[in-house]
């Protein structure tokens, strides 16, 4: 017979993606007992030799990278590989207005930067694997979830039990612990599927993030090294099917028009993958000593590259609920202290998916006068140089 064993934690984190990665590194400073468990083990050992680039990238603000920095955890992602972006211009299908973002205009070096998914897990992984008081079960499915007054117990493989006085779920949009507490969540499909790929262009991309709203979705095209960029192209289900089905030489065309050839030729070096996308957001961020953050508690269209940003100030608000519950020396799993926690996020998510939300109903909307009004707009926006700036530093997280 084997012996079962059973493992303490004060915060146990399901989901070792850029939210629970760095949640735990940031609970780890206050030197307390993390366990983080994920079904995979994400990252890759990108070390940034590695000729292609990863599907996956994120948009990093400096906001995410002032995180990143304060857990020690950016250097190890830009000695992996990170790529700047100073400028960024956005355009309508429709016309011809635009609206460009410049770092100089703000004073800034630059106003974000494009990092594979896989860089920033590893890095932060890392980072976790350097405290002593952080214990990473990855390749670990959960089984059993049983919620006491005192404590939440999870029966892991292998006969093993881990018990927690607080459960966090950052297991993603289809979060499991999510379910377990019962919480539903509001929102809906999209109808829309974003292509990802990397590419190379023949004109530099002049370290510019690039926009284009087309009526059938927005395209981006976010700057990486030696002189290639990673798509993200939404489109309709039929459309995005159409173009997932295509040649890659008939593809490229496709994408060089509909960025209307403003890089140059285009061309596929990377399969492509399709997401569905749609938006969603949890009734309640908080259970029985429970609390969602990231996508678990809210997913959001990827056109401003939001999503990972505003899991990220999730962890920095709930960081400092459980540092404050810590000095008060409170139950860092109490409903009042995951209340303080809920009371800060809910509202601010609301606010950016709201937002999100005007901006994907405007840019998609094609009748008239819309589109005109549409242009009108971008034209004057770009013009009214305070404006723009407080956008862009809002976007930017600073
Ligand atoms: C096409 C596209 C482009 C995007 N671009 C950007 C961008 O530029 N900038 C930006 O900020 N955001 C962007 N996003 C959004 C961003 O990718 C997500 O918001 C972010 O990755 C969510 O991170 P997370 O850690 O909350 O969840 P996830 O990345 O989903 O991680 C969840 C983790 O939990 C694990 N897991 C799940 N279930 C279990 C279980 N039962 N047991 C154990 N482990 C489990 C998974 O293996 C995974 O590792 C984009 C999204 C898409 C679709």
């Amino acid at each position: 017979m084997t012996e079962s064993k059973s493992q303490q934690f004060d915060v146990l984190i399901v989901g070792a993606g850029i939210v629970g990665a760095t949640l735990a590194c940031a609970l780890g400073g206050l030197k307390l007992r993390v366990g983080l468990i994920d079904a995979r083990a994400p990252g890759t050992q990108n070390d940034g030799d590695k000729a292609e680039y990863d599907l996956r990238v994120s948009a990093i603000t400096r906001a995410s990278e002032n995180i990143f920095k304060s857990l020690s955890a950016w250097q190890g992602m830009v000695e992996r590989r990170v790529s700047p972006f100073r400028d960024m211009r956005v355009w309508d299908a429709g016309g011809r207005g635009e609206i460009h973002f410049d770092s100089a205009e703000l004073g800034e070096p630059y106003l974000g930067h494009t990092i594979e998914n896989s860089v920033i897990i590893t890095a932060l992984l890392d980072r976790a694997r350097s405290q002593q008081n952080v214990c990473l079960l990855l390749n670990q499915t959960i089984g059993e979830i049983v919620d006491g007054q005192e404590a939440v117990t999870l029966r892991l493989a292998g006969d093993v039990t881990a018990v927690t006085t607080l459960l966090v779920g950052a297991d993603g949009a289809r979060s499991q612990l999510r379910q377990h507490a019962g919480i539903e969540t509001r929102g809906w499909s999209y109808g829309q599927q974003a292509i990802v790929a990397t590419v190379q262009t023949e004109l530099p991309h002049q370290e510019t993030a690039w926009q284009r709203f087309l009526p059938t979705g927005p395209l981006a095209f976010l700057p990486l090294e030696r002189g290639c960029c990673s798509i993200v192209w939404s489109n309709n289900d039929a459309k995005a099917d159409e173009l997932m089905s295509l040649a890659a030489d008939d593809f490229n065309a496709a994408l060089g028009d509909a960025l209307e050839r403003r890089l140059g030729a285009v061309k596929l070096i990377s399969e492509r993958a399709a997401f569905p996308l749609s938006l969603a957001h949890a009734e309640s961020y908080i259970g029985q000593r429970l609390v969602l953050a990231g996508d678990a508690a809210h997913t959001i269209h990827p056109l401003a590259g939001q999503g990972a940003n505003l899991g990220l100030a999730d962890v920095a608000d709930l960081v400092e609920v459980v540092a404050m519950a810590l000095e008060a020396k409170k139950d860092i799993g109490s409903h009042n202290m995951l209340r303080r926690y809920e009371r800060r996020r809910k509202g601010g998510n609301l606010v950016m998916m709201a937002a999100m939300e005007g901006f994907y109903r405007f840019f998609g909307a094609s009748v008239a006068p819309l589109p005109r009004l549409r242009n009108m707009g971008l034209e004057l926006m770009n013009r009214a140089t305070p404006i723009k700036n407080l956008i862009a530093r809002r976007a930017m997280g600073i």
